[in-house]
C-alpha cells in the first residue's frame, strides 16, 4: 500500500509523518521539525482512523437533509441576517484544526465579501496573547527563531510549558541535546512541577502569574549588573518610557522564590548569551499573558539576544495550524498577509487584491465577545468549524446557552454527536485528518503538506468545500476554486502585499510551486531562517520596542485551578479518545492537590473533590503542585463524562489586550464529596 507523506493534526510541532492507507503510521525521517520522532498521540493515530461516530451526511433539526438544502439554507440564512440586521450580525468560529485554505476561504468570506471581521477561532484560547506581544514588540506577528536554535542554545528556559507532555517531539530534541553536551543547562518556570521538570537543572516553582514580577526583576538585574548591550539598544530598539523604572518598581519576591534562587536564576541567564525562553500556555492564558510575553521579550532585546543561533524568545504553539490561521488573517484582528486591520491602506490593497464588494471596517468580535454577542441576541446566523466550544470555551455552559440563543446556527465537523452539535440547527460533515489535502505551520513558520491517503467517508466534503459552496450560493464571485492547490497559490501570491507594506509574511516564492509535491518549507523562504538578524524589526522606525510593565495584582483565592492538557489525549477527545492505548494513560477526569490542602479539606487519594458549583473529580495528592492550587485536565466533556468538566466552572478573565481568556486563572472552591 502507498505510504503518503503527511503532518500530524496535533500539537504546533508539526511532525512529519509517514501514513499508510491501512493505518501504519510511522514518523518521517526527513521531516525537519521531528526527523522521525513521534510522540505516543502521533503514534497512535493508526487507531483513531475508523469511521465510528462520524457525521456522514448533512442534517437539518437533527434530521438527514441532502447537501442541496442544506447548503441553500445556511446561505440564505446568512444572507436574510445580513440584509435585514447588517453584516455584523453574523459570525464565524474556526479553529487551529481548520487547515491553512479552508481557513483562508473563511476569512475571505466574512471580511471581504460579508464585509465583517466577527471571525474568531480557538486559537484566541491557545495563543493571541502571544500574537499581541509580538506586534507590540516587533511592528508583526512575527516568531524569531526556529527549532535548531533549541540544539544551539546553551540555556534553555521554559515558561509556563509542560513540553514533556504537550510537545512532546521538542522536548525530546531538548533531552537529546542535553544528553550530547551535559553543558546545556535548562531552567523550567511553572507554579507546577510537571514531566517537563525532570529534565530541569533548575525548577522555579514561582505563584501564579507572577512571571512579570520575575522577568522584570530579570531587566532590572540586566541593567543593574551592565548586562544589557548599550550599542544594539541605541541602534535598535525604542526603549519605551519607563520600562526600566517599571521593572525595577515590581517585586520579584512576589513570585515566591527566595533571594538566592532568584539571583541564581538572574546570574544564570545574565551570564549566558545564548539563551533560548520558549514559552506556551502558562504565559498566554493569563489576564497578563501579553504583559508576560513582553516581559521575556524585553530581556531578550535588552542583550540583543535575539535573531542570532541560539538565542530568542520562541512561543510553542499549542494547534496544529494555529501560525497558518494566524498568517491568513484567522482572528478578529487580523487581517490576510498579516496586515493590520486597523490600517485603511492595508484594507483598501487587500479588497483591490480580492476585488471584492465590502470589507470590514474594524476589528470584529474576539472569541469571549464574540459568545456574549450571541448571548444578548446582536448575533442573528453563527457558523462554527471544526471546534466544541460548548465544552472547551471559559464558562461552557453559558456559551452552550448562548449558541442556543442565535436564531441559526450551524456545525461543521467530523463527528455526529458533539457537546456543540447538540446546540445547533444545520449539522455539516466535514472531512478529517488523512482525507482531506491542504497545509499547515507549525511553530518555526514551517509550512508543511497534509495529504490525504483516506477516502471521504459518506457524503463528508473538505471544509474549503464546504465554505466555498455556501459562499457561491449567497452571489459572491471569487470562490470558484478546483481544490486546495488554487487557493493556495491565491494565497501565497497575496502575501505579496505583506512585503509591500514593510511586513514580513512573503509566500510569494511558492505561489507557482508544485503543490502536490510541496516539500516543507520554512519562511522566509529562500533566506537565513531567523528573523532579526539584522536587528532590523517591523515598526515603521525599524527597531523593536522595549514596553513598560505593572506587575498585576496578585489574587489568593481559595483555590486557583490551573488546566492544562494530559500527555496522551488530545482537545476534547474526539479523536484521541478512538484509542485505547492513549485512553489508558489516565482514564477519567482528576484534580491534582498538595498533601497540606487534601489534609485540610480531609480528601484522601482517589477521593472525590468538588470544584467551583459542583463538578467532581478524582483526587490526586501531590506535591507538584502548590498549596493552595489545583491542577486539573481539560479534556473531557459532556459526551465523554458526566462531571470533572473544568470549563463548566466559570468567573474567569481575559487578557484586555489580547482577549484571551485566564483559563489558568480560575478562582473556585473546593469541598469533600
Ligand atoms: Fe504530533 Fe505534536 Fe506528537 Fe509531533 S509532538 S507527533 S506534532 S502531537
Amino acid at each position: 500500500m502507498k505510504q503518503v507523506r503527511t503532518t500530524c493534526p496535533y500539537c504546533g510541532v508539526g511532525c512529519g509523518i509517514l501514513a499508510s492507507p491501512d493505518g501504519r503510521i510511522e514518523g518521517d525521517p526527513d521531516h525537519p521539525a521531528n526527523f522521525g520522532r513521534l510522540c505516543s498521540k502521533g503514534s497512535a493515530l493508526g487507531e483513531t482512523l475508523d469511521i465510528q461516530g462520524r457525521l456522514l451526511a448533512p442534517q437539518i433539526g437533527g434530521r438527514r437533509a441532502d447537501w442541496t438544502a442544506a447548503l441553500d439554507l445556511v446561505a440564505d440564512r446568512f444572507t436574510a441576517a445580513i440584509s435585514q440586521h447588517g453584516p455584523d450580525s453574523v459570525a464565524i468560529y474556526g479553529s487551529g484544526q481548520l487547515l491553512t485554505e479552508d481557513y483562508y476561504v473563511a476569512n475571505k468570506l466574512m471580511k471581504g465579501y460579508i464585509g465583517s471581521a466577527n471571525i474568531d477561532t480557538n486559537s484566541r484560547l491557545c495563543m493571541a496573547s502571544t500574537v499581541a506581544g509580538h506586534k507590540r514588540a516587533f511592528g508583526t506577528d512575527t516568531v524569531p527563531g526556529t527549532y535548531e536554535d533549541l540544539d544551539e542554545a546553551d540555556l534553555i528556559v521554559l515558561v509556563g510549558s509542560n513540553l514533556a507532555w504537550c510537545h512532546p517531539v521538542l522536548y525530546q530534541r531538548i533531552a537529546a541535546a542535553k544528553a550530547a553536551r551535559p553543558a546545556l543547562r535548562v531552567v523550567n518556570i511553572d507554579p507546577r512541577m510537571t514531566a517537563t521538570s525532570a529534565l530541569a537543572d533548575l525548577h522555579l516553582q514561582i505563584k501564579a502569574d507572577s512571571d512579570v514580577a520575575l522577568f522584570n526583576g530579570l531587566l532590572a538585574h540586566l541593567v543593574d549588573t551592565q548586562a544589557i548591550d548599550l550599542d544594539y539598544l541605541n541602534n535598535h530598539v525604542v526603549v519605551c518610557r519607563d520600562a526600566v523604572a517599571a521593572a525595577r518598581q515590581s517585586d520579584p519576591r512576589d513570585t515566591g522564590l527566595t533571594p538566592q534562587t532568584l539571583q541564581q536564576f538572574y546570574q544564570l541567564w545574565a551570564g549566558t548569551p545564548r539563551v533560548v525562553t520558549v514559552y506556551s500556555q502558562g504565559v498566554n492564558q493569563s489576564t497578563s499573558g501579553t504583559d508576560k510575553v513582553n516581559a521575556i521579550i524585553n530581556c531578550h532585546l535588552a542583550t540583543g539576544r535575539i535573531g542570532q543561533p541560539g538565542m530568542g524568545p520562541f512561543s510553542v504553539t499549542g494547534q496544529p495550524n494555529a501560525m497558518g490561521g494566524r498568517e491568513v488573517g484567522g482572528l478578529a484582528n487580523m487581517l490576510a498577509a498579516h496586515l493590520d486591520i486597523e490600517d485603511a491602506d492595508h484594507r483598501a490593497a487587500l479588497q483591490a487584491a480580492w476585488q471584492s464588494p465590502a470589507m470590514c471596517t474594524k476589528p470584529g468580535l474576539k472569541a469571549v465577545d464574540l459568545f456574549k454577542a450571541c448571548a444578548d441576541g446582536r448575533i442573528k446566523a453563527l457558523w462554527i468549524m471544526s471546534t466544541n466550544p460548548a465544552v472547551s470555551m471559559p464558562d461552557a455552559p453559558a456559551v452552550a446557552d448562548a449558541i442556543r440563543n442565535v436564531p441559526f446556527t450551524v456545525l461543521s465537523d467530523m463527528m455526529a454527536r458533539t457537546d456543540t452539535g447538540d446546540c445547533v440547527d444545520v449539522l455539516l460533515p466535514a472531512a478529517g485528518w488523512g482525507e482531506k489535502s491542504g497545509t499547515v505551520t507549525n511553530s518555526e513558520r514551517r509550512v508543511s503538506r497534509q495529504r490525504a491517503f483516506l477516502p471521504i467517508p459518506g457524503e463528508a466534503r473538505p471544509d474549503w468545500q464546504i465554505i466555498c459552496d455556501v459562499a457561491g450560493r449567497m452571489g459572491f464571485d471569487g470562490f470558484d476554486f478546483a481544490g486546495p492547490a488554487d487557493i493556495f497559490r491565491e494565497y501565497a501570491a497575496l502575501t505579496r502585499l505583506s512585503r509591500q507594506f514593510g511586513k514580513d509574511l512573503d509566500l510569494t516564492p511558492l505561489a507557482n510551486a508544485d503543490y502536490d509535491a510541496l516539500p516543507p518549507t520554512q519562511w522566509p523562504v529562500g533566506q537565513s531562517p531567523r528573523f532579526f538578524a539584522d536587528g532590523r524589526f517591523f515598526h515603521a522606525d525599524g527597531k523593536a520596542r522595549m514596553i513598560a510593565l505593572k506587575t498585576p495584582a496578585l489574587t489568593t483565592p481559595t483555590f486557583r485551578l490551573n488546566t492544562g492538557r494530559i500527555r496522551d489525549q488530545w482537545h476534547t477527545m474526539t479523536r484521541t479518545g478512538k484509542s485505547a492505548t492513549l485512553g489508558a494513560h489516565l482514564a477519567e477526569p482528576y484534580a491534582e492537590i498538595h498533601p497540606s490542602d487534601a489534609t485540610v479539606l480531609g480528601v484522601a487519594p482517589a477521593d472525590l473533590l468538588a470544584l467551583g458549583d459542583g463538578q467532581i473529580f478524582r483526587v490526586l495528592i501531590s506535591d507538584r503542585v502548590a498549596p493552595g492550587t489545583l491542577f486539573a485536565p481539560m479534556h473531557w466533556t459532556r459526551q465523554t463524562a458526566t462531571s470533572g468538566l473544568v470549563n463548566s466552572i466559570p468567573a474567569i478573565g481575559v487578557d484586555p489586550v489580547s482577549g484571551q481568556p485566564a483559563l489558568k486563572g480560575a478562582q473556585v472552591t473546593a469541598t469533600r464529596f
